[in-house]
């Protein structure tokens, strides 16, 4: 594929231990990875395996599936080795599905050993065999399931408790001389998960796992997190990620790629930039905007595109977009950096800029392939 743009990051990475979630490595100065969990039955191999292969269409890069029952945990073996990514198995209690996990060839586990500890301690079993197989543990701290005694201790889910949770339960895991750790501590509150963060990313080097829970449906749940994130990815802290929307969660992958696409962390692929309009503009910019969206989706064009309302100030105004267009009187200007080389009714403005950003592209190959 083509070169995306190049990135800047907003901030140095904070310096954590490398895992290795299958051939995805987090932490260690890795580029943030983009996650997200299915919410079929996993027992459903069939419906499960079909929703992975939507989210590595969309750019996920790593799936977690849940493992309540004995029926899902007999379809890990299958969906492991189907899956094009790497795949989580997210266990709550019990330490059987955590054994059948590892054995199922799961590139990681998410499990509490805190939890395991107070019903059957296996938690020194579990240390040899993940150790044996590889398999990195992630212990996610929730605010809603705090061990009891920090409960007691703080009266409610506080960054020191999320933090202090996290870290007395990856130390049940260090007495077994097992570090292949990373920890995240959700809470619904972005001011809370925030300040947790920062208190587990002064107290150890693990990799960490940013997510808020319960963030809500797609609108709030998308601001919410992507506040958090880069609240926290602005100050170096996070080595992968995981949007939660009550959506699909093909959403939750778009969501987290655009905040890293934001940060600078990640390529910019197809960028959109379109004027808010104003007393000005002589076309409708939401519609015309989203035409060109939809005109350009899937195209894996490093191009920054903008779409302005009129030709007073659009070309000026997007000097710095590699194509664009301004629209007056009917009219589209297709102008390519900032000048314009061509003029089309409106109605041809959508597949003349499809056009233009094809031959860009095919121009942008060349230049790599002879350079
Ligand atoms: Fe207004 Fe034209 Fe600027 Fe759009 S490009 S905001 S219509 S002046």
């Amino acid at each position: 594929g083509l070169p995306g743009v190049p990135v800047r990051p907003i901030a140095e990475r904070r310096v954590s231990r490398r895992i290795q979630v299958g051939p995805v490595a987090v932490g260690g100065g890795a580029p943030v990875s983009v996650q997200s969990m299915t919410t079929t039955r996993t027992s459903d191999i069939g419906a499960t395996l079909q929703q992975i292969a939507e989210l590595t269409a969309s750019g996920c890069q790593i799936v977690r599936v849940a493992c309540p029952t004995q029926d899902d945990a007999d379809a890990l073996p299958v969906i492991a080795r189907k899956s094009q990514i790497p795949v989580i198995a997210d266990i709550h209690f019990q330490p059987k599905y955590v054994f059948a996990a590892i054995e199922a060839g799961c590139a990681a586990v998410r499990v509490n050993p805190g939890n395991i500890k107070q019903f059957d301690d296996k938690v020194k079993e579990i240390a040899k065999a993940a150790k044996d197989h590889g398999t990195p543990i992630r212990i996610g701290v929730n605010a809603g399931s705090l061990d009891r005694r920090l409960l007691q201790k703080y009266g409610k889910a506080t960054p020191e408790a999320l933090a202090e949770s996290a870290l007395w339960e990856a130390s049940l895991f260090e007495e077994h001389d097992f570090r292949d750790i990373k920890i995240s501590v959700k809470h619904n509150d972005p001011v809370v998960m925030v300040e947790a963060y920062r208190q587990l990313a002064a107290q150890c080097d693990y990799p960490l796992h940013l997510g808020v829970t319960e963030a809500g449906p797609a609108f709030q749940g998308t601001i919410k997190s992507a506040v958090a994130f880069g609240a926290l990815l602005s100050q170096g802290i996070g080595d992968t990620i995981r949007v939660s929307l009550s959506a699909p969660p093909v959403e939750e992958i778009k969501v987290g790629i655009q905040i890293l696409q934001s940060l600078g962390l990640r390529e910019r692929r197809l960028e959109i930039v379109s004027c808010p309009s104003c007393g000005r503009a002589q076309v409708d910019v939401y519609k015309l905007a989203e035409e060109v969206t939809a005109g350009l989706e899937g195209m894996e064009v490093p191009l920054r595109v903008a779409v302005m309302g009129c030709v007073v100030n659009g070309p000026g105004e997007a000097r710095e977009a590699d194509l664009g267009v301004a629209s007056g009187n009917g009219k589209g200007q297709i102008f390519v950096k900032g000048e314009v080389v061509k003029t089309v009714p409106e109605s041809k403005i959508v597949e003349t800029l499809i056009e233009e950003a094809m031959r860009i592209a095919e121009q942008m190959e060349k230049d790599g392939a002879s350079g």
